[in-house]
């Protein structure tokens, strides 16, 4: 279901024009109005989901296998030398359109697009125990 007032929903189901690249009944792949780079993709489900905690495993698979052939379109077009694909949830994470989408950017020899953080310690039993808890809750 569109939701009001979401600018990628209006988007996706292609009430407001955008540089399309695909669509299918379910998906639509646009290029980023603000690039980090050439080319800069994403990829829409029509439906609205806000975020990666509110869409369902099979449009996120669907997605994901859509992703793997953008990705080697694009760079055949683009001759990139690599690509990150990015997926902000929350406004801590950096999301400002809050309807499912993922970033394909293509990443260029030199470009200075950073995504780098800080690296932590940790411990490993710390590690495995965090993981056990998460392991109970799939
Ligand atoms: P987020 O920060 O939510 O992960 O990413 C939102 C992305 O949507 C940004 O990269 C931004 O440039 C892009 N964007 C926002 N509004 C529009 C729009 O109207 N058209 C297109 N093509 N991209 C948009
Ligand atoms: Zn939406």
């Amino acid at each position: 279901m569109a939701e009001k007032d979401c600018i990628f929903c209006k988007i996706a189901n292609g009430e407001i024009p955008s540089a399309t690249i695909y669509e299918n009944g379910d998906f639509r792949v646009i290029l980023d109005v603000s690039p980090a780079s050439k080319g800069h993709a994403l990829i829409l489900p029509k439906e609205h989901f806000k975020d990666i905690f509110d869409i369902d495993a099979d449009t996120a698979g669907k997605l994901f296998s859509l992703a793997t052939e953008v990705a080697r379109a694009m760079k055949s077009i683009l001759k990139c030398d690599g690509m990150n694909i990015v997926q902000n949830n929350g406004i801590i994470a950096g999301q400002t359109v809050f309807h499912f989408h993922l970033h394909l950017i293509p990443r260029y020899e030199g470009d200075n697009i950073s995504l780098k953080w800080e690296q932590q310690e940790s411990v490993q039993t710390e590690l495995r125990e965090l993981a056990a808890q998460i392991r109970k809750k799939i």
